[in-house]
């Protein structure tokens, strides 16, 4: 088995999924390497970094016609010197938010009115859907993906963990265009199995469905009789209802199997995941917010840019081991270094974050195997104020 359940909590649990690079303990955190690398990182940096996981985008990969180059060489952890477990999305979601972000110019979580597909002027969707994929154009240039295809860059890419190419909804969707898609996410994902040719890469299938109780639970049974590796929730959450979507996409999967929370990662929304039984994450927000200057600490995220830290001699996060604070850069320091060198600023800062999550999911471990009653909450409560 690739996947062991350590220990359980409620519906959290540890557990250990076992890849051809490596062990990645549960819960865990899939830091954002779009074209390979985590931004504003190097390979060297990278390893600094020792992120335990990464996620590669299929989309920017494929767009930027990256994927023979990378596969002529032998996959992403070769052509990066990558050693830790990867993961790659499916492209769905990146090429579907083409369609509807330029349509209903939104992100992933809303909770404004929903839109039905009739009023909704799709000769403006740069993404054509058909049952069998879609066809878009990007930067001028015309690209088609279906569930074989996504697979196929998938496996010439070679991450340890792939998933499902599927229809990835918008939040403004309603009822009925998330009742049609379900069908095509289904078919896609039966049709993904049978397109895998490759050992040696965990398939996740993904369950779509909405803030739709019953959609969430028919995709969540469809996909969980499927004979995949693990699943992926996707989709919209809604703002309010996140705990509720997410034990309804749960509710047909199999216990023994990993399951990943797509595009999902702040800190709020973690402690959501983990206490309904989500394995791993992923989310650009630590790394993004680094290069803006936002500085993870158990006091608040801190916009280290502000005046207010030009003469602060305090350390970023007391105790905390990155790089940066371990050389003895106090916030000053990281104040002054995104004046005069932005660059430098943002690598230390994106080392600083990840170090940050790092942490975050290793106490999230200790605190389940503990097996203490209030263990979570207490730990829940020292993270307040990034809540
Ligand atoms: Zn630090």
């Amino acid at each position: 088995m690739f996947f062991k359940i350590k220990n359980k909590f409620g519906k959290a649990r540890t557990g250990v999924i076992s890849t051809p690079h490596g062990e990645i303990k549960t819960p865990n955190f899939a830091f954002v390497a779009t074209h390979g690398f985590i931004k504003s990182l190097d390979d060297k940096e990278h390893k600094l970094a020792a992120p335990e996981l990464t996620i590669s985008n299929t989309f920017h990969l494929y767009v930027t016609g990256k994927v023979n180059e990378v596969k002529k060489v032998g996959g992403l952890h070769k052509r990066f010197k990558i050693k830790n477990p990867i993961m790659t999305d499916s492209g769905g979601f990146q090429v579907f938010s083409l369609g509807w972000g330029k349509i209903h110019k939104i992100g992933k979580i809303s909770s404004t009115i929903l839109l039905s597909t009739s009023n909704v002027d799709s000769s403006k969707n740069p993404v054509k859907i058909t049952s069998n994929g879609a066809v878009f154009t990007y930067d001028g240039k015309k690209y088609a993906l279906d569930p074989k295809k996504s697979i196929k860059i998938q496996e010439d890419l070679g991450a340890d963990i792939i998933f499902a190419f599927d229809e990835c909804t918008s939040p403004l969707h309603d009822y009925e265009y998330n009742k049609k898609s379900l069908i095509k996410t289904h078919k896609w994902a039966a049709e993904c199995l049978k397109a895998k040719k490759k050992n040696g890469q965990m398939l996740f299938g993904i369950v779509q469905g909405g803030i739709y109780e019953d959609l969430r639970k028919e995709s969540s049974q469809a996909i969980g009789e499927m004979s995949f590796d693990g699943f992926g929730i996707g989709g919209s959450f809604g703002e309010k209802q996140m705990g509720k979507v997410i034990e309804w996409a749960l509710s047909g999967l199999p216990e023994d199997k990993p399951k990943h929370l797509l595009g999902i990662g702040a800190i709020e929304d973690i402690f959501i995941g983990v206490r309904k039984g989500i394995d791993t994450f992923d989310c650009v927000i630590p790394t993004r917010e680094a290069r803006h200057g936002a500085l993870y600490s158990k006091v608040g995220k801190l916009d280290i840019k502000k005046g207010l830290f030009a003469k602060d001699r305090k350390s970023v996060e007391r105790g905390c081991e990155c790089f940066a604070c371990a050389k003895g850069l106090k916030r000053k320091d990281f104040h002054l270094l995104f004046k005069t060198d932005k660059e430098k600023a943002q690598k230390l800062a994106t080392l600083h974050n990840i170090f940050f999550y790092k942490t975050l999911f290793a106490k999230i471990r200790e605190a389940i195997n503990s097996g203490k009653k209030n263990a979570l909450d207490k730990l829940e409560k020292e993270y307040r104020e990034l809540i």
